[in-house]
């Protein structure tokens, strides 16, 4: 199972997966040019691409994957209430690569992914827990509100996790978002702070646990160092060691394998 994430944040995401051999992303929020030139830095052809996973309707998650799916023929696995609200904005997708998603799925015959409903502002939105034949297992979440004890299940025994870091919490409050932004922000349907982010990785951590990705840190009311700094303390606090990584908006990280 090998990861990239092209990028992550309000501007665009898009996670680059191999599993089992097969090439796909988990959402498509940048333009279909920047994902392949995005693929290419890490030596990947766009045209192998299987299927685009998506979590949710929002933009900065299906920007690029109406013009992949029509000019490479992809299939976009999508949600049927997010592909309502979104439809106009992917554009013509032919039926044949249109896959609502409504429970488990597999990619070719090996490759299992089960998605979950998670808390955040969007018609419906999904994480993924993907699992490959020898029983590797990923899971991610980069747009959630809340945690609750459906999305702990997904992650408690995964080798990957990449799950969001979006806010400090004072950070937040005192930066220049109207008081509503930063209600809908912190509230059960927004996004997820550094420390529940971080509380989230110290319960569901297990000797299998290789590696964390920290997603979707916001702009305005985040820093890169605040994020990761609030995760490694509380980590060390509860004498957790685990490969903590950042995920940038601009640039893709490096192919990780398990
Ligand atoms: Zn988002
Ligand atoms: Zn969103």
């Amino acid at each position: 199972m090998k990861i990239s994430i092209l990028g992550s944040g309000s501007s665009g995401n898009a996670t680059f997966l191999e599993v089992d051999g097969f090439k796909f992303l988990v959402d498509a929020g940048f333009s279909g040019k920047k994902i392949k030139e995005k693929l290419e830095l890490i030596g990947e052809n766009i045209e192998e691409l299987g299927a685009l996973l998506i979590t949710h309707e929002h933009l900065d998650h299906i920007l690029g994957a109406g013009v992949l799916s029509r000019k490479y023929n992809i299939p976009i696995y999508i949600t049927g209430e997010s592909y309502k609200v979104c439809a106009e904005k992917l554009g013509k997708i032919s039926e044949n690569n249109l896959r609502l998603v409504d429970g488990d799925f597999r990619l070719m015959e090996s490759v299992k992914v089960t998605p979950f409903d998670v808390m955040h502002d969007a018609e419906r939105t999904i994480g993924f827990k993907i699992e490959n034949s020898r029983g590797k297992k990923l899971a991610i979440s980069t747009d959630i509100g809340y945690i609750n004890n459906i999305v702990r299940e997904h992650f408690k025994d995964v080798n990957i996790v990449v799950i969001e870091c979006n806010y400090d919490y004072q950070m937040l409050m005192s930066c220049s978002y109207p008081w509503d932004l930063k209600a809908r922000v912190k509230g059960r349907n927004g996004h997820l702070s550094n420390t529940d982010a971080a509380k989230f990785i110290g319960d569901i951590n297990h000797p299998g646990l290789e590696k964390v990705y920290l997603a979707h840190v916001s702009r305005d009311s985040n820093s890169y160092e605040t994020a990761i700094n609030t995760v490694r303390d509380e980590l060390k606090r509860q004498c957790i060691e685990v490969e903590i990584e950042i995920a940038y908006q601009e640039k893709n990280t490096n192919i990780f394998k398990v």
